[in-house]
C-alpha cells in the first residue's frame, strides 16, 4: 500500500507514504501509553494518573491546563534521553512537546501544557557550590533555601521576586525574575555567569560570555551548539541597528527574547545567556546555573509615606529617585484594608511575632478604623553599615517629603517594624488569591512599565482607561522602575470577563507602546502575553524571535506557544472558568 501509494504521488506524496509507515510501524512497536514508552528508558518517576496530571495544571495565572505526563527527572541523562525521545517521536509526527516546572508560580503559564511537564523540583534541588561571589544551583532550590545558604557567607542575590517563599531558581532565571532590590541591583539577567541547558538534539550544553576569538571557536564546532552559535552570531550582528531600536526603553524588561543584550560593542564579548534568561524554557532545558552574588550593607529602615490620593505620585517619584534609595514599592488601600484583615495569616507566613508586629502596626490600624485609609502607600529603603546611617537617609527625604508635598510619613525605627511593612508588601498578591471569594484575582496587566519619569503624562492617562471598566483591582508596584501590577478581581465564569480581558489588555498595551514602554518587566510572556509580542516589537523584529526559537529548537520541542507562535484564541480557551479564587 505504502508503495503503490509511493508510485502514484510524485515526491510529495512519496514523502508522506514514507511518514505514514514510519507511524504505523511506531504505534504498533509502542502499544503503550505515553508514560509506559518513557518508563522504557527514565530513571526517575514518570505519572500519568490524575492527581499528578491536575497538580501541574495550573500555576498562578488565569489558565488550567492538564498535561498527559508528568515526568520527574532523576539526572542529567534522563533530561537528556528525554529530548531525544521527544525529538524522534516529533520526526515521527506525533505532537509531542517538552515544559518545564520548577515552583509553579509563574503568572503567565508559563509552565503549563498539554504535553510533558518535566517537573524540576523533586530531584534537581542542590545547590552545587557556593564560591567566594557566585553559586551554582540547580533549578529545583526554593530561593528561600538557596538564601539561607547564601547568607551565610554574607552573600546575596538582590533580584529574588516578591514570591521569595514560594519560587524556584529555574523559574527565576527563566523568567528573568526581579523585585524590591531592582531598583538600585537589576533583575536576574546581570547575575548569571553560566548556563547549562540540554539543546534540542539531546546533548548539554554551557553558555557563558565569549571573547571574540572564543566565538570564533565555538561557530567551527559540528555540533547543534556550533550551529546555534553560527546562525546567532549572523542574526544579531545582520540585525544590530533593528535590535538596539527595538530594546523597550524602560529600566527593566522580561518580554520578548532579549536579543539587543547578546553583543556588548564596548567589551566585544558576545553572551548568550543573556537572551536564554528570560526565555521561559522555550530554547532548551537548564539544569543549572551559575549566579554572581553580591553582598549588602547590612540595615535598612524605611520611610513609608501615606498618600491620601494619587495626584503627587510622579512628582514624588522624581524627587525619590535623586536620593537614590536602595527600594521604592507602593501598594494600595486595597491592599492595605486586606493585609489589615488578615494580619495574623500573614505573619503566621512568614513566622513573625504577631503580638510585637500588631503594637508596631497601631497607628495603622487606628487609621483604618476611623476610615483614613491612604489610597496608596510608599515605600522607600534605605541601606546602611549602621542603623543610625540608613534612619538618617530616611529622614532627610522624609523632611523634604513633608515640606513640598505635606504628606503623612513614617520612619521605621527597628528591623521588626521594617519587616512588617515589606510584609504586606510582598505577601499582597498571596492575600488576594486566597481570600476573596466569588472573585478571582485575573493577571492579565499585572507588570507593564514605563521610565520613572514619563509617569506624570502616563499615570492620569492610564487611570482614565481603568476608570471606563469599573472593575474592582488592586495595585501594588515598583515605582522607582515605573512598574505597576495591576491585579483586577473578577468572576471568570461571566463570559463578559474574556471580553473584558481582551479589550483592557489592548487599550492599556496601546497606551504603554505609545511610550515606548515594556507589556511585561519581571512576570514574563507566556501565554497572556505572547498574542501581543508581535505589536510590542514589530514585524521585523519578531520574525527575529522566530528566527531565535527556529536555531535552538528547530523542531520546537521546548515550551510551545510561549514567545512565539501563540494566539490570544488558544490562551481565552483555556482560562480556567471553574476556579473562583
Ligand atoms: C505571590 C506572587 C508574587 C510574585 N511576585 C513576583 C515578583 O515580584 N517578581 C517576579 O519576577 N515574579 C513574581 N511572581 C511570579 C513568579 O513567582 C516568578 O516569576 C518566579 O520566578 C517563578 O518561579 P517558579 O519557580 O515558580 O517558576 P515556574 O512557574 O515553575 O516556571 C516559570 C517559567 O520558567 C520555566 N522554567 C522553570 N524551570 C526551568 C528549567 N529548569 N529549564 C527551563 N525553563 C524552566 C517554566 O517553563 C516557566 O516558563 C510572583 C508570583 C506570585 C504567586
Amino acid at each position: 500500500m505504502y508503495l503503490q501509494y509511493c508510485k502514484g504521488g510524485g515526491t510529495d506524496g512519496c514523502a508522506k507514504a514514507v511518514a505514514q509507515k514510519r507511524n504505523a510501524l511506531y504505534n504498533i512497536r509502542n502499544l503503550m501509553t505515553l508514560a509506559e514508552e518513557i518508563k522504557q528508558f527514565f530513571k526517575g518517576e514518570v505519572d500519568d494518573n490524575d492527581a499528578a496530571r491536575d497538580q501541574m495544571s495550573r500555576d498562578a495565572s488565569l489558565f488550567h491546563i492538564t498535561p498527559a505526563v508528568v515526568v520527574r527527572p532523576r539526572d542529567a541523562e534522563d533530561v537528556e534521553k528525554l529530548v531525544a525521545f521527544v525529538a524522534a517521536a516529533k520526526k515521527a509526527g506525533r505532537n509531542l512537546s517538552l515544559t518545564a516546572r520548577a515552583a509553579g508560580t509563574d503568572m503567565t503559564g508559563g509552565p503549563l501544557t498539554e504535553s510533558i511537564v518535566v517537573d524540576f523540583l523533586p530531584h534537581f534541588n542542590h545547590l552545587k557550590e557556593i564560591g567566594p561571589d557566585f553559586a551554582v544551583t540547580e533549578p529545583g532550590v526554593f530561593y528561600r533555601d538557596f538564601e539561607k545558604e547564601t547568607l551565610k557567607t554574607g552573600l546575596i542575590l538582590p533580584s529574588y521576586p516578591a514570591s521569595r517563599e514560594l519560587a524556584a531558581m529555574g523559574g527565576i532565571v527563566n523568567n528573568n525574575s526581579g523585585g524590591e532590590k531592582t531598583l538600585k541591583y537589576g533583575k536576574t539577567e546581570r547575575y548569571i555567569e553560566e548556563i547549562q541547558l540540554v539543546l534540542s538534539d539531546g546533548n548539554l550544553c554551557t553558555f557563558k560570555k565569549l571573547t571574540e576569538a572564543e566565538l570564533e571557536e565555538k561557530k567551527k564546532l559540528q555540533t547543534l551548539e556550533g550551529k546555534i552559535y553560527r546562525d546567532m552570531s549572523a542574526l544579531i550582528f545582520d540585525n544590530q541597528k533593528l535590535l538596539t531600536e527595538a530594546k523597550p526603553n524602560v529600566t527593566k524588561n522580561s518580554s520578548g527574547y532579549f536579543l539587543w543584550n547578546v553583543w556588548d560593542p564596548a567589551a566585544r564579548t558576545f553572551d548568550l545567556t543573556k537572551m536564554i534568561v528570560g526565555a521561559q524554557g522555550t530554547l532548551g532545558l537548564m539544569l543549572d546555573a551559575k549566579l554572581r552574588l553580591i553582598r549588602l550593607k547590612p540595615v535598612t529602615r524605611l520611610l513609608v509615606v501615606f498618600l491620601k490620593d494619587t495626584k503627587d505620585i510622579a512628582r514624588i517619584a522624581e524627587k525619590v529617585l535623586v536620593y537614590d534609595p536602595e527600594s521604592f514599592e507602593s501598594y494600595d488601600n486595597n491592599t492595605f484594608k486586606l493585609a489589615m484583615k488578615f494580619f495574623p495569616e500573614m505573619m503566621e507566613r512568614v513566622k513573625g511575632n504577631l503580638l510585637k508586629m500588631a503594637l508596631g502596626l497601631m497607628p495603622e490600624m487606628w487609621m483604618l478604623l476611623q476610615g483614613g485609609i491612604p489610597k496608596l502607600v510608599l515605600l522607600v529603603e534605605f541601606a546602611g553599615d549602621t542603623a543610625a546611617e540608613a534612619h538618617d537617609a530616611a529622614k532627610k527625604l522624609e523632611k523634604e517629603l513633608k515640606k513640598d508635598f505635606g504628606v503623612k510619613t513614617r520612619v521605621t525605627a527597628t528591623d521588626e517594624e521594617t519587616k512588617e511593612f515589606w510584609v504586606i508588601r510582598r505577601e499582597s498578591f498571596n492575600l488576594l488569591r486566597h481570600h476573596v471569594k466569588g472573585l478571582r484575582t485575573a493577571p492579565f496587566i499585572d507588570d507593564f512599565s514605563v521610565r520613572a519619569e514619563l509617569l506624570p503624562e502616563f499615570l492620569p492617562k492610564l487611570y482614565e482607561i481603568l476608570g471606563r471598566y469599573k472593575l474592582l483591582y488592586t495595585i501594588a508596584g515598583h515605582v522607582g522602575d515605573g512598574n505597576f501590577h495591576i491585579i483586577p478581581l473578577m468572576d471568570m465564569t461571566n463570559p463578559k470577563s474574556k471580553e473584558v480581558i481582551t479589550t483592557l489588555s489592548k487599550e492599556v498595551y496601546d497606551l504603554v507602546l505609545k511610550f515606548k514602554g515594556s507589556i511585561t518587566s519581571e512576570h514574563n510572556d507566556g501565554l497572556i502575553r505572547t498574542p501581543f509580542l508581535r505589536q510590542e516589537f514589530g514585524d521585523a523584529v519578531y520574525a527575529l524571535f522566530e528566527k531565535t526559537k527556529a536555531i535552538f529548537d528547530p523542531d520546537n520541542i521546548f515550551n510551545p506557544g510561549k514567545k512565539v507562535g501563540g494566539t490570544l484564541e488558544y490562551s481565552l480557551a483555556r482560562i480556567d472558568t471553574e476556579k473562583k479564587s
